[in-house]
């Protein structure tokens, strides 16, 4: 391996190229391997030094070699990713229309993006001369904590801050003084790794019968293939990843497995501990910076044979990958909804297919997009239409709101369904997507309502607060009492989740009741101690918004009533539908999931509308087949590609007439096979006291809208106007606004 002349490093900093720098000046840095594409390197970057990365080499740059700076120093010994790790990264990064170096930096754990070690490190201290000649004895009258330290150290030449912690009591609260002292030192050195724990593994259940044919269909492709394993809620997915997970083990391959934000419970965790006998290496967003860096060096060396993280996990290296399994593939949290907006389960299937590895998509309630590959043929659609165990299926009926009046929220059929319920010794769950007390809170006398004054939208009314709080941008201020326009009163309109408890209470004074939404778990392992509660049977009644209704298993529960899903009826996105399928059957799914059928009464103002009887009757693949039809109709994904170019800015119309000069623009150009919508402002302009603006682009030629895209980024990076407003690319976007 000979040294590089130019190294090509990407810096993490909104634009899109990567920089040319020669090799450190200094002797002891200028080992060749230190300078391979994968290793970071620090460099002179504007005013500062940054760490970035190198991407590529070359005998030469551009620029001319007079120019060019050196780099400041290599920070790896050899590269930290692979060819195929970067090639994820670059892939991802023209696609999604993003600056490599955020790319990077997005991908990478804050430790190694702040520059620090790859391998762990502990401090030690060691004594220093002057500390080795100190007089121990006249030290103990004055200090004796710290005469103890530095004898412990003289007795020992050097400790870890670990060894120093089992041998000496309150060390840490004296060695500073000695170190000012200049008696000791402190210093990094390398820890010992920490290994993955093992378990005893426990037998599972045996197979029934669609669980194995699904597993002897995926073992019949080897190579790449997507598999869609098409499983209603209890179906038994879970058992079908852990055969998969357990041959790849065994043949020293790893699996890794995304999951939604929410997905990641410590119930899966434990499952997969006592299936395979070694704990999965986790990422995800909530563990400390150290943790985080712990699981991606066991993927990375191949310690960990399974990982399992949320939506950033896909950038993570593994040694030896085999197999890559995406839960709840239809999940919005698995796209990144700002700044780099990828698609987790996308770039999975990227990197399987680059990897030439099986993935294994699984859900009860497949994206359209995915649908749509089944139907050509593209992916294996594998279905599991019976829950494990043979439980029946959830009946799900509909409770007619404009007979049976909902008194504060809750119709009496649905109280008398629940109280049924909880007679029988059962749990219900009710479901309310809307936190807070109330959506609204309107004046009595004049019928004005009380506004955010940093958005177009209305302020929710938190009683437990005693405030109001804009949902939007976080906003938030006191429960306005009387209003200052007519001196009316205020009264809270709608119903949120507290609302909806109050009332139930008055309903079940006698039963123990939670209500589980962001509110009420805000601090750390408040979630997991409810849920463990009603896992438990401990809570009869559970109200909640999504943050329920994804993959935890409460054994008892039998009734789910939706408070109300009409909003989702009348939606003008085109996935509407798609979504409130999803929403409801996921909640649904929550239902009667061992020796009793459940059922779900669904409340609505709207019971003839033909979403119903389409979801009703026919389910999910109803649904999702009339889906499709509609939007081959009209071309919307996956009939065609989407990207939006959103704009913002603090003054009104700024965004909007920047995006009417882009589109503009675009005229210049050949573009005959992509459609140019707008710009439009957004339904909501005005958000956190920005104005937003957006240009649509659709095709059914994916090329042309890539190409589309690259050049509109260039030209935008160089474009004076761009600098006064915020843009940002959308490819695939979930949300349309
Ligand atoms: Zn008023
Ligand atoms: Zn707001």
């Amino acid at each position: 391996m000979s040294q590089p002349k130019v190294l090509r490093v990407a810096v993490n900093a909104p634009l899109a190229r990567l920089f040319d720098y020669l090799p450190p000046r200094q002797p002891a840095d200028l080992a060749a391997a230190s300078m391979q594409p994968g290793a970071r390197i620090l460099v002179p970057f504007g005013r500062q030094q940054q760490t970035a990365m190198i991407v590529d080499t070359a005998a030469e740059s551009t620029i001319p070699v007079t120019k060019l700076k050196h780099a400041v120093a290599c920070i790896d010994p050899a590269p930290l990713l692979s060819d195929a790790d970067l090639w994820l990264l670059r892939f991802a990064s023209s696609y999604y229309q993003h600056p490599i170096g955020e790319v990077i930096a997005a991908a990478l754990p804050a430790n190694l993006r702040a520059g620090r070690s790859l391998s762990p490190v502990t401090k030690q201290l060691d004594t220093t001369e002057a500390g080795a000649s100190v007089d121990l004895d006249k030290l103990l009258k004055r200090a004796p904590k710290q005469a103890a330290l530095l004898a412990a150290l003289r007795a020992n030449e050097s400790l870890s801050f670990e060894q120093l912690d089992e041998r000496i009591d309150g060390w840490r609260r004296c060695y500073k003084a000695l170190l000012n002292k200049e008696w000791l030192t402190v210093s990094e050195i390398a820890a010992r790794e920490q290994l993955p724990g093992k378990h005893l593994v426990h037998a599972g259940p045996p197979l029934n019968m669609d669980q194995s044919a699904a597993l002897a269909a995926i073992r019949e492709r080897s190579g790449f293939q997507v598999h869609l394993l098409d499983g209603v809620t209890g179906s038994g997915k879970t058992e079908v990843y852990i055969h998969l997970i357990e041959e790849h083990l065994r043949a020293g391959r790893q699996t890794l497995i995304i999951v939604p934000e929410i997905g990641l419970t410590p119930q899966l965790v434990t499952r997969l501990e006592e299936r395979l006998g070694q704990t999965p290496a986790v990422l995800h967003s909530g563990l400390s910076d150290t943790a985080r860096l712990t699981a991606w060096r066991q993927a990375r060396n191949g310690q960990a044979g399974v990982v399992l993280g949320t939506r950033s996990a896909v950038f993570v290296p593994l040694r030896n990958a085999g197999l890559f399994i995406v839960d709840e593939e239809h999940d919005n949290s698995l796209k990144q909804q700002e700044g780099f907006r990828y698609s987790a389960r996308d770039l999975a299937i990227a990197r399987a297919k680059q990897l030439q590895a099986p993935i294994i998509l699984g859900t009860a309630t497949p994206s359209f997009e995915t649908v749509k590959r089944c139907d050509d043929g593209a992916y294996q659609r594998l279905s599991m239409p019976v829950r494990a165990g043979g439980a029946a299926p959830p009946l799900l009926r509909l409770v007619d709101l404009s007979r049976e009046p909902a008194n504060d929220g809750i119709s009496s059929v649905a109280i008398s369904a629940m109280d049924k319920t909880l007679r029988a010794g059962a749990q219900v769950l009710v479901f309310l997507n809307r936190r807070g007390f109330a959506p609204t809170l309107i004046c009595g006398g004049c019928g004005h309502i009380a506004e955010c004054s940093r958005c177009d939208a209305r302020m929710t009314v938190h009683l437990s607060g005693n405030e109001l709080r804009c949902h939007h941008c976080g906003a938030a201020r006191a429960i306005d009492s009387v209003c200052d326009r007519c001196s009316g009163t205020y009264r809270p309109l709608g119903h949120g989740t507290e609302r909806l408890e109050d009332t139930i209470r008055l309903h079940f004074p006698l039963h123990s009741i939670a209500r589980i939404d962001s509110d009420t778990t805000r601090l750390r392992g408040a979630m997991n101690r409810a849920l463990a509660d009603a896992t438990a049977g401990e809570t009869r009644i559970l109200i909640g918004t999504q943050m329920l209704s994804k993959g935890h298993h409460f054994p008892n529960l039998t009734l789910v009533v939706v408070v109300n899903a009409d909003q989702g009826l009348f939606s003008t996105d085109f996935r509407g539908a798609e979504k409130l399928a999803q929403g409801l059957l996921q909640v649904a799914g929550r239902a009667g999931r061992e020796r009793q059928q459940g059922e779900v009464l669904i409340q609505t103002a709207y019971p003839t509308h033909p979403f119903w009887e389409e979801l009703i009757k026919g389910g999910y693949e109803k649904v999702s087949a009339n889906g499709l039809e509609e939007r081959s109709r009209t071309a919307w994904p996956p009939y065609s590609r989407l990207a939006l170019l959103r704009a913002s800015s603090h003054q009104k119309n700024l965004a909007q007439s920047f995006l009417e000069s882009v589109k503009g623009k675009l005229a210049a150009i050949d573009i005959s096979e992509v459609r140019v919508l707008g710009p439009v402002s957004a339904p909501m302009e005005r958000r956190a006291g920005r104005y937003r603006s957006q240009l649509l682009f659709q095709s059914v030629n994916r090329q042309a809208l890539q190409k589309l895209l690259q050049d509109l980024r260039n030209s935008l990076e160089q474009d004076a106007g761009a600098r006064k407003v915020r843009w940002s690319i959308d490819v695939d976007p979930i949300e349309l606004f």
